[in-house]
């Protein structure tokens, strides 16, 4: 391999062209060793500039090359594609997250920001050099099935979404209502174990009083929300408060609601996020506007502390304000507190005024659901993160809202975060379609930068088995330990963990990271 290598810088955000001088930093890099192309691009993920970067490296006889934009996670994985397709091994494209690792943190110092990244783009042309080569293998999956785990709306919008590419569904529904489902339905049933990784997993299920075996090629987690329970310290100290869903349903069955009435955004407010509580703004604009129409007298406050109302939503604040609905921004170290002698008065301390507010209320609403209660061991035994707000954490947010970090597991619904029935069923159907699409490639590829064990350093002591979160490793014929590519994510746990130092991961060595840490420490910024 001659090592002909492509730098492509990227302007596309808005954040990196306001800080960073790009055209000296690809100018800078056509005067490097061994680069043979550099191309500036108004968007690297655009189709127009997939093209153009990869003709150019066609013309050039580039076999290995820089990425000067985003995560690799964000980076449209067509501009991966278009490399293989023209003879660039995939594990030769090296990716400079000059936004985050940049522009983000020396938003106020552009000097400093340019000679970081310029620094970063020479530890990355440093250290492409030095990457291998890797292959793929593939191997074939042994069913088309997609579980769907949770028979609410998202999860029966990605079974019928699934059954539409040609999977054979089964949904996993711990209730016992029956209701009309593609494929099968597998009621009173829970998830105990797994096994295997995307394409071919082994799921042990309790369906009643039998305990099976259950072999499928993706997984979708539609646990939906924790529906029926108020945890926090509030609802604890109110016991007729109610979820910001309940009060909806009492209002369209025609209940009077006693006044005041005060919706707070969170029924936890200390402990959530921000995806929960751009939810509960949806619905606490929706329904006290529905309540001020109602009653024009009605009298109606919403406490909340970030206000996160996106695109039309911002109207219906406008709307809800000029109805006369009242807004207090509490400050985040006086959370509202509720003290249960006096069970119908909030107390709340005013960010505007830094004064604390009493008010006293006959209907106190909570505009948040606390995640469902299943989702830990769910995500315990699928070995998939979580998010603080108890949900299931998505993958990337612009490539994979409803992908996990684990190929062939899929979120969607509630299981992510609260959120209204119609978003929880487009979810449900998306990841429908993926999970489908994704058992239906018939293969699995695997391989790349994994884990790969030295044998003759390895003792044999299991630790890497211990450790390992997707049970790559086992104890080979040899006695050694070996890796089960197909299940290795290459995380590195084991590599740090293993007391022989026998583990390496392909194109993540030791020598590579102590390179690009050397130059990073010579670097003047
Ligand atoms: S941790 Fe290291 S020494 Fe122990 S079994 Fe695994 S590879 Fe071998
Ligand atoms: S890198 Fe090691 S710990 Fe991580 S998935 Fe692969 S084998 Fe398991």
């Amino acid at each position: 391999m001659k090592g002909q290598i492509q730098v492509i810088g990227c302007k596309s955000c808005t954040e990196i062209p306001q800080l960073i001088d790009m055209n000296k930093l690809i100018e800078k890099a056509s005067t490097m060793d061994l680069v043979v192309s550099t191309v500036l691009v108004g968007a690297v993920c655009d189709s127009k500039s997939i093209k153009q970067v990869v003709q150019e490296a066609k013309e050039r006889e580039v076999d290995r090359v820089v990425v000067l934009a985003c995560p690799k996670k964000v980076v449209n994985p067509a501009l991966l594609a278009a490399f293989k397709k023209a003879k660039v091994n995939e594990f030769l494209v090296e990716y400079v997250n000059i936004r985050d690792e940049v522009v983000l943190p020396h938003m106020n110092d552009p000097p400093r920001a340019q000679a970081k990244a310029e620094t970063m783009m020479v530890a990355a042309l440093q250290k492409v050099m030095g990457l291998k080569p890797l292959e793929t293998l593939k191997e074939q999956m042994r069913t088309r099935n997609v579980v769907v785990l949770g028979g609410g709306a998202s999860g029966r919008k990605a079974a019928e979404t699934a059954a539409k590419t040609g999977a054979h569904t089964i949904i996993i529904e711990k209730g016992t209502k029956s209701f009309k489902a593609p494929g099968v339905l597998m009621q009173n049933s829970v998830l105990l174990k797994s096994k295997g990784y995307g394409g071919n997993f082994v799921l042990t299920i309790r369906a009643g009083e039998k305990v099976e075996e259950l072999e499928c090629a993706a997984i979708v987690v539609a646990t939906g929300g924790g529906w029926t329970t108020l945890n926090g310290p509030l609802a604890k100290a109110c016991k007729s408060a109610l979820p910001l869903y309940e009060l909806d349903e009492q209002i369209r069955a025609g209940k009077k609601m006693e006044g005041p009435i005060v919706i707070v955004d969170s029924p936890d407010p200390a402990g959530k996020s921000m995806q929960v509580r751009d939810y509960a703004w949806d619905e606490s604009l929706e329904l006290a506007i529905e309540l001020k129409r109602r009653s024009t007298d009605s009298d109606i406050t919403i406490v909340f502390q970030e206000m996160r109302a996106f695109g039309l939503s911002e109207l219906r604040y406008k709307e809800a304000a000029e109805l006369g609905v009242r807004f207090i921004r509490y400050d985040p170290t006086g959370i509202p507190k509720i003290d249960p002698k006096e069970p119908n008065v909030i107390s709340v301390k005013d960010l505007a005024q830094g004064e604390t507010i009493r008010l006293r209320f006959g209907t106190l609403a909570f505009a948040s659901i606390p995640a469902n209660d299943d989702n830990e061991g769910i995500a315990d035994t699928l070995r998939i993160p979580m998010s603080p707000d108890g949900g299931i954490r998505h993958g990337s947010i612009q490539r994979g809202p409803v992908s996990t970090p684990r190929p062939g597991i899929f979120v969607c619904g509630s299981a992510l975060f609260p959120k209204t029935k119609d978003i929880a069923e487009e979810e449900g159907m998306v990841a429908g379609e993926l999970a489908g699409e994704f058992a239906s490639k018939g293969i699995i590829e695997y391989g790349g930068s994994v884990a790969e064990v030295t044998q003759e350093k390895c003792s044999a002591c299991l630790t890497c088995i211990r450790t390992c979160p997707y049970e790559a490793p086992f104890i080979g014929i040899a006695n050694k330990a070996e890796i089960r590519t197909q299940a290795c994510q290459g995380c590195g746990m084991c590599v740090g963990i293993c007391p022989s130092k026998a583990i390496e991961l392909r194109n993540c060595t030791d020598d590579l990271i102590m390179q690009e840490t050397k130059t990073m420490l010579r670097g003047d910024f």
